[in-house]
């Protein structure tokens, strides 16, 4: 595996960060994960603009992103896989213990990994924690994902592959890395971004294409929603066939296959949309 550290390529074995860089020592970094498929990131330019808009929710400088390109385009071609993950961290950089940052620029990090199709469906659980809508860090793909790590451990520790988080109104908000739909008498709801969730891509893709409506929603929507689905990055359109271990029958339900559909067909046309 060849990985992008700081302006060149490196064996995966010699591609070292040091232990002073900010985004290790205290979460000052932001990032994207990117699907890589039939050789070529999916909307690059849209995932591009979200890293500059995290960088700057930081105050981190902008990131060169005619580097970031030539950074993906050189770990695409050294790592030649059909379907893949590709991880692009630039962080505070090289910083003295305390917790400013140092002087030394900010750290640029491409890496790939292979990955797998999702199945179609999936099971969800909810978490008592709360997403925060109004912190400094609300809307930005920071490193500080502790949180998401310790919701999602609990959530495969109960068989499911995502967990929900309400946020701190008690409103539907989004899963530790996916946004969420429901159906509710045959019209498909996001919550919004004031719910405090990450604008997803695949969420404003989704959104666009089937006409979703933004609604602010409680959590206990999801005992009674005719049809639930996740969308992110690595699993385009999922749908939910239980929440809580309680099933969501008949899933995915029409509306959930529909967006399916046409997310495969426009994805497939268009890989930058
Ligand atoms: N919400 C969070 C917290 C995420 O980390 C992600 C994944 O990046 C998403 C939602 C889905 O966003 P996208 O569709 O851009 O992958």
């Amino acid at each position: 595996m060849r990985i992008w550290v700081d302006g060149g390529l490196r064996d995966a074995d010699d591609a070292r960060v040091s232990v002073l860089d900010h985004g290790l020592t205290v979460g000052d970094g932001v990032f994207e994960t990117v699907k890589i498929t039939r050789g070529h990131p999916f909307a690059l330019t849209r995932h591009l603009d979200r890293l500059t808009r995290s960088a700057r929710g930081l105050g981190l400088p902008d990131p060169d992103t005619d580097e970031v390109r030539r950074a993906v385009g050189a770990v695409v071609e050294a790592n030649p896989v059909p379907l893949a993950r590709l991880r692009i961290t630039y962080t505070g950089g090289l910083s003295p213990l305390g917790s400013d940052r140092g002087d030394a620029g900010p750290g640029l990090y491409v890496a790939l990994g292979e990955s797998v199709r999702r199945p179609d469906s999936t099971a969800v659980i909810t978490v008592p924690w709360t997403r925060n809508e109004r912190g400094a860090l609300t809307g930005l793909k920071t490193t500080s994902y502790a949180e998401n790590v310790v919701a999602l451990a609990r959530a495969h520790e109960r068989g499911a592959t995502e967990a929900l988080f309400p946020n701190t109104a008690g409103r539907l908000c989004e899963g530790t890395g996916s946004n969420v739909f429901v159906v509710l008498d045959g019209e498909l709801h996001t919550p919004p971004l004031s719910s405090g969730c990450l604008a997803g891509i695949t969420r404003a893709l989704v959104a666009g294409w089937t006409g979703a409506r933004e609604t602010d929603l409680p959590q206990d929507v999801l005992e009674r929603a005719d049809e639930i689905f996740l969308t992110s990055t690595l699993r385009d359109v999922q749908a939910v066939h239980a929440v809580d271990g309680r099933a969501v029958p008949g899933a995915p339900g029409p509306v959930t296959a529909k967006a399916m559909r046409i997310f495969d067909e426009r994805a497939a046309d268009d890989l930058d949309p």
